[in-house]
C-alpha cells in the first residue's frame, strides 16, 4: 500500500515543477479525456452527497419579512418596537437564517452556507426610525440598521442586509443632499433600494399612465439620489395595477419583481410556482390576534415544524441542489444548474 501513495505524490511533484517550465505538456498526456470524465463524476458525486448531508432543498420556500416603523412606542399595528425588532432577529439567527436582499432572491443569486436557510428583510415607507445617521455617519442607537448591525455583529455569518422599499418621504429628510447621504450610505454599505412608489397611493384602478408616473418619478430620483436602480418594487398595501405587467416595466423602470403584502412565505425563485408578478411578503407580529396564523411567528414556527418545505442551502450557489422526487418543480431555465439526490 505504501508504494503507490509516494510514487503518487512523486507524480504530483514532477508536473508541477514541469508546468512551472510553462512549455511541457505533461498535463495533456495525464489527462486523458476518460480521466477528466471520471473526475468530473466524482466531483459531482461529492457534491450530491453534501448536498444530501445537510438536507439541501432549494425549491423551498423563503421567508420575505416586513417591518415598516421601529419606534418605542406602537401607534399601528405595523408599527413593532426595538425591543421586538432585536428578538424577531434574534429568532432568526436561532433558527439558522441568514439575511439575503430582494434584489439577490429576484436575480436567483442565493450564496450562503450550506445548511443555512434565506431569509430577507424588508423594511417599507422609508422611515426615520429605520434610518438616521448621526453627525458622524453612524446609525442612530434603536433605529433598524443599528439594531441590525448589532445583532449582526454579535452572530458572525448573520449578513446585515435588507432591503429598504423607498417613497418620496425619503427617511424624513427633505433637502436633496441630506436624502442623496442616506440613500449612498445604504449602497455603500450593502443594502438594496426598492422602488415602494412616489406617493404611497394603491394603483388598483389607476391608469396606466397613473401608474407609470408614481413608479417612473421615484425611480428617477432614487437613480439621481445614489447612482443605482431598484431591482424590485413593493406594491402599497400590495395591491397590484389593472394590470400585473406595469408594476415591472414602464419608461422609466425596469424590475425583476414585484413584492406584495401578506400572507405566506415566498416559492424559491428556481421553482415554478415562483411568480416575479407577485411574491407574498409576512408582517413580522407575534402570534397574537389577527396574526395567529399568518404573520412571522406563526410562519416561522410553521417552517421549523416542516423542514421539507423549507429552503436550505447546500452551500454551493452555482448548482440547485434539492431531493429527486421535487424534480418536477425545477424552473425550466434553471435546469442547467440541477444537483438531484
Ligand atoms: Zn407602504
Amino acid at each position: 500500500m505504501r508504494l503507490p501513495f509516494i510514487s503518487g505524490v512523486g507524480v504530483v511533484v514532477v508536473a508541477a515543477i514541469l508546468s512551472g517550465c510553462g512549455s511541457e505538456p505533461v498535463a495533456q498526456v495525464k489527462d486523458t479525456k476518460a480521466e477528466a470524465a471520471a473526475k468530473l463524476q466524482r466531483s459531482k458525486a461529492a457534491k450530491v452527497a453534501a448536498a444530501a448531508k445537510v438536507k439541501a432543498n432549494e425549491l423551498g420556500q423563503i421567508p420575505v419579512l416586513m417591518w415598516h416603523r421601529i419606534v418605542p412606542k406602537p401607534a399601528t399595528t405595523d408599527d413593532r418596537t426595538p425591543a421586538k425588532f432585536r428578538e424577531d432577529l434574534e429568532r432568526l439567527v436561532k433558527d439558522g437564517y441568514v439575511p439575503i436582499t430582494a434584489a439577490e432572491l429576484v436575480t436567483g443569486k442565493i450564496d450562503i452556507p450550506a445548511g443555512k436557510h434565506p431569509v430577507v428583510l424588508t423594511f417599507d415607507d422609508s422611515s426615520p426610525s429605520q434610518l438616521t445617521l448621526d453627525a458622524m455617519g453612524t446609525p442612530q442607537k434603536d433605529t433598524a440598521i443599528a439594531i441590525l448591525q448589532d445583532v449582526a455583529a454579535k452572530n458572525p455569518g448573520f449578513r446585515p442586509v435588507a432591503t429598504f422599499y423607498v417613497t418620496r418621504d425619503m427617511f424624513g429628510k427633505s433637502k436633496r443632499e441630506e436624502q442623496s447621504q442616506l440613500l449612498i450610505w445604504l449602497r455603500d454599505n450593502g443594502f438594496d433600494i426598492g422602488n415602494h412608489t412616489r406617493d404611497h397611493h394603491n394603483l388598483r384602478g389607476r391608469t396606466k399612465q397613473q401608474v407609470e408616473e408614481q413608479i417612473g418619478s421615484i425611480a428617477e430620483t432614487i437613480t439621481s439620489l445614489s447612482q443605482t436602480k431598484p431591482v424590485s418594487i413593493a406594491l402599497p398595501y400590495g395591491n397590484q395595477p389593472n394590470k400585473k405587467e406595469w408594476a415591472l416595466r414602464g419608461p422609466h423602470y425596469q424590475h425583476r419583481a414585484a413584492f406584495l403584502a401578506g400572507y405566506t412565505p415566498a416559492p424559491s425563485p428556481y421553482s415554478k410556482s415562483y411568480d416575479p408578478l407577485g411574491i407574498p411578503r409576512i408582517r413580522a407580529m407575534d402570534k397574537k390576534g389577527d396574526c395567529a396564523q399568518f404573520c412571522s411567528t406563526a410562519w416561522l414556527d410553521w417552517l421549523k415544524a416542516n423542514p421539507d418545505m423549507r429552503y436550505t442551502s447546500d452551500g454551493d450557489p452555482a448548482t440547485v441542489a434539492y431531493p429527486k422526487f421535487k424534480n418536477p418543480f425545477l424552473r425550466t431555465s434553471y435546469k442547467a444548474r440541477s444537483l438531484m439526490y
